[in-house]
């Protein structure tokens, strides 16, 4: 006997024949005599119609205030519908099952509303019923706030919910079940020979989840990693018989194979601010960051430069573009303090990212991936690195040539 979490996104419980093939998925992992908790997001689209509700209101009045707490109660609203939903399924193939909301249980998150931190799961109402038989299906997404109101985990938050009741409930596996059938080496949709990855290190697994790869949220990877608790990615969409191996997101010394590079990732949501003759002094770029976050605005890549004019520099930056308008605002209003004479912004650029643990022991990956790019006469805007990871901003027209021509450098298609 053992103990599972499985977790299913939004495309796996899109519609009721979606959420009667997941409860097929869920009876056979119990009628094996295992326990088993199942985490749900809400049937795909739902959440961004919810957010469009929320959005429409908000925009009605320019007297602003805060609304997070109610737009956490309405879109948690999802995930309490297929959570019910899975549990009728389940129980009309005469599996024992109930549903659980993040308050029922509880999970409590801190107060930052839209965007709250799991502070601990009580699981001893939970454990008593999984260990008598109950399948307990759990709305992903959601908890509740120290003030007792329904608060969310941020956009795709139900992957860091299953994690983090698989830590809570000592469990040993958690697997999360998604539409693709593991973690490729690309997006397959821009290399259709990217290959699917069948062991991936927690550390490659953060890089790519942070620099654009969408199948899991990347808060959920930092837990899994700091718990030491491997995660296995698989499709709910395959056939009856049809292998499911997934990928398996796990510590470094179990992904056994020898790689040096293992995927190239990218974002198209980026956006460059160049900041012209700041004063080049001491504490200039802490100004800049200080009034970036003061604004809760993260800044990413940052590089500094001479400018023409002698005692001045030039600062470039890059921002999330859904913050280009709050980052434009708050520089404007700050252009005293911060101490620049010009401002240049560009929201047509994207970040291209190579990422591998092997990167650490071997030279020479920085000089492969720059003459990739510039075989293709790509242009690169800011590099930044890691210990594992080379990210380039690039024109955004340029993403899908950069990628396609890294992956072929790095021969990531090949096995
Ligand atoms: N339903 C939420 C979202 O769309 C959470 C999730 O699916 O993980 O962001
Ligand atoms: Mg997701």
């Amino acid at each position: 006997m053992a103990r599972i979490v499985m977790k299913f996104g939004g495309t796996s419980v899109a519609d009721l024949d979606r959420i009667r093939h997941v409860s097929a998925l869920v009876a056979a992992e119990h009628a094996k005599g295992n326990e088993v908790a199942v985490v749900v997001s809400a049937m795909s689209g739902e959440t961004n119609r919810l957010v469009g509700y929320v959005d429409a209101l908000a925009a009605d009045t320019n007297l602003g205030g805060d609304i997070d707490d109610e737009y956490d109660a309405i879109v948690a609203s999802g995930e309490q519908v297929t959570s019910g939903l899975l549990s009728i399924a389940l129980r009309r193939r005469g599996v024992k099952a109930r549903s659980w909301q993040g308050w029922q249980i509880p999970l409590q998150t801190d107060g930052a509303h839209a965007s709250a931190r799991i502070k601990g799961i009580e699981t001893l109402a939970f454990n008593q019923s999984l260990k008598d038989g109950v399948v307990g299906v759990v709305a992903g997404f959601q908890g509740i706030s120290p003030q007792g109101r329904v608060s969310t985990l941020g956009r795709g938050g139900s992957d860091t919910s299953a994690v983090a009741l698989a830590v809570a409930l000592g469990a040993d596996r958690c697997d999360i079940y998604t539409d693709v059938d593991g973690v490729y080496t690309t997006d397959p949709r821009i290399v259709p020979e990217a290959r699917r990855l069948g062991r991936i290190a927690f550390e490659e697994m953060l890089e790519l989840a942070s620099q654009g790869a969408k199948v899991l949220q990347t808060r959920s990877v930092e837990l899994a990693m700091n718990n030491n608790l491997p995660i296995r990615v698989l499709t709910s969409f395959a056939q009856d018989g049809e292998p499911n191996p997934g990928t398996l997101v796990c510590a470094e010394e179990e992904t056994m194979e020898e790689r040096v590079v293992s995927g190239v990732a990218y974002s198209r949501d980026e956006a460059q601010i160049s900041l012209l003759r700041l004063d080049d002094e001491p504490g200039v770029v802490a100004r800049v960051c200080g009034v970036m976050a003061e604004a809760n605005i993260s800044v990413d890549m940052i590089v500094q430069g001479t400018s023409r004019r002698e005692d001045s520099a030039n600062l470039v930056f890059t921002i999330g573009r859904r913050d280009l308008d709050k980052t434009l605002a708050t520089l404007e209003t700050n252009k005293k303090k911060i101490g620049f004479d010009g401002l240049l912004y560009n929201d047509k650029v994207s970040k291209v990212s190579v990422i591998g643990i092997g990167m650490r022991s071997h030279a020479g990956v920085a000089h492969t991936m720059f003459s990739a790019l510039a075989e293709k006469n790509i242009n690169i805007e800011v590099i930044a690195t890691s210990e594992i990871k080379i990210s380039v901003l690039i024109d955004s027209d340029m993403t899908e040539l950069a990628v396609r021509a890294l992956h072929s450098a790095f021969e990531l298609g090949v096995s």
